[in-house]
């Protein structure tokens, strides 16, 4: 049987991504936490390595190559000592970008596909509203047609790098039919009207920034809308499914990393004259957290497979990110229980994991969200 996780080009980018991490990254993550964000030089030094554009088309300015090889990127970020924040902040761009290269507008693509994957942009992707999150529907933000623009007015909220961004791809109502009456449109952040009003503080992901944003007539030019009028629902919902595989991988992601940490901590520990590892409870409790890992790993890579061969598969895309986050809760949980006090300690790695994995179950649809859509799917 053929591994297609394997092959000596992604045995490449593997051995690449975790090259940069350990070089680039890992050293870093406390400070940018401190911070607050990532620092854009991060962004130009990852496009260099050809590491930014993996999955989008060559055609674009990508690197090319499918969901199999941006998890490969992902997976090998995370288990080198990056973090769930630094790759929501480093890769929003992989979901602020899709609907414009889907859209196949040559303008927009020159204009903000290639400067992002060239590391010089970057983009965010604004959905949510005060008013309006897992009900997309519900968006109140609007977007009136005036001439060659649209006057946009609206609020979004718990937006991913909004506060360094440099154009936003916002979710817009343009008419009044809940799904129809949508549109997607490119809003450069220097327009005038358009504000950043505060940078909200977090639980975790403090590496990566989020913005609350205002729009007062906000004139965009009718050129930056991204497909056709109203056609935003069903380019949102086909980006849903790549964008829950991405947290899926996120959560088994973490769960590798704070597995590997809290083997090397209990082999090293001693408590009551041994090593915490020579307690069989313990030993037990490290293989539930390898099960967890393993069986969501397997399955993940099993949809992205069939994503890869072109199937849309919202449903099992669900499925895979409700078992992932499932699982690392579990297992930073107890990598957190088998560090002790220190587990609880600002400065210890499995710390910042179990603050990261929580918003794993809320951000890109919530547990029950996924749940209701794997119901529908099935029929119950
Ligand atoms: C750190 C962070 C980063 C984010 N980044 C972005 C971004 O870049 N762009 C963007 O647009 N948005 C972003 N979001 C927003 C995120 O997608 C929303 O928070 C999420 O979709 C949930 O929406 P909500 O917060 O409005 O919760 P609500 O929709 O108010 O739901 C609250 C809770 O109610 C429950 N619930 C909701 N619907 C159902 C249902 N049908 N059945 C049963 N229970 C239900 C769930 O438990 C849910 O968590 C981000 C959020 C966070 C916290």
């Amino acid at each position: 049987m053929t591994d297609v996780w394997g092959t000596p080009e992604r045995t490449a980018l593997r051995a690449l991504a975790a090259e940069f991490t350990e070089r680039e990254i890992a050293p870093n993550v406390d400070q940018w936490e401190r911070d607050g964000e990532l620092p854009r030089s991060l962004h130009e030094r990852a496009a260099s390595a050809g590491l930014l554009g993996t999955a989008f088309p060559e055609s674009v300015g990508g690197q090319g190559g499918s969901i199999i090889d941006s998890t490969i990127v992902s997976e090998e970020l995370l288990f080198r000592g990056a973090s769930s924040g630094v790759l929501a902040s480093l890769f929003t761009h992989g979901i602020a970008l899709p609907h414009i290269v889907g859209s196949g507008n040559a303008d927009l693509i020159d204009r903000y596909v290639r400067p992002t994957l060239e590391g010089r942009l970057i983009g965010s992707l604004a959905v949510t509203e005060p008013d309006a999150g897992s009900d997309v529907s519900g968006i109140r933000t609007r977007a009136v047609r005036d001439g060659d623009h649209y006057v946009v007015n609206g609020a979004k909220t718990f937006i991913t790098s909004a506060t360094r961004a440099d154009f936003v791809t916002t979710l817009v109502r343009t008419g009044d039919d809940p799904h129809r009456g949508l549109s997607l449109l490119v809003v450069d952040t220097t327009t005038p009207g358009f504000t950043v009003v505060r940078r909200l503080e977090k639980m975790g992901w403090l590496c990566s920034d989020t913005g609350e944003l205002a729009y007062v007539d906000v004139r965009v030019p009718a050129r930056n809308l991204v497909g056709a009028e109203g056609s935003a629902f069903v380019q949102v919902a086909q980006n849903f499914a790549s964008e829950r595989l991405g947290l899926a991988t996120h959560g088994y992601g973490i769960a590798q990393r704070a597995l590997d940490l809290t083997v090397e901590w209990v082999r090293n520990r001693t408590a009551f004259g041994k090593p915490l590892i020579a307690k069989q409870v313990v030993r037990h409790k490290l293989v539930e957290m390898k099960r967890a890992v393993e069986v969501s790993r397997v399955y993940a890579h099993h949809v992205a497979e069939r994503v890869a061969a072109g199937e849309q598969l919202y449903a099992e895309a669900a499925l895979a990110k409700n078992q992932c986050v499932a699982a690392c809760e579990f297992v930073v949980d107890e990598a957190v229980q088998l560090h002790g006090g220190a587990g609880y300690m600002r400065g210890t790695e499995v710390e910042r994991h179990y603050r990261d994995a929580r918003i794993l179950g809320i951000g890109g649809g919530a547990t029950e969200v996924m749940n209701d859509l794997i119901a529908k799917d099935l029929g119950w």
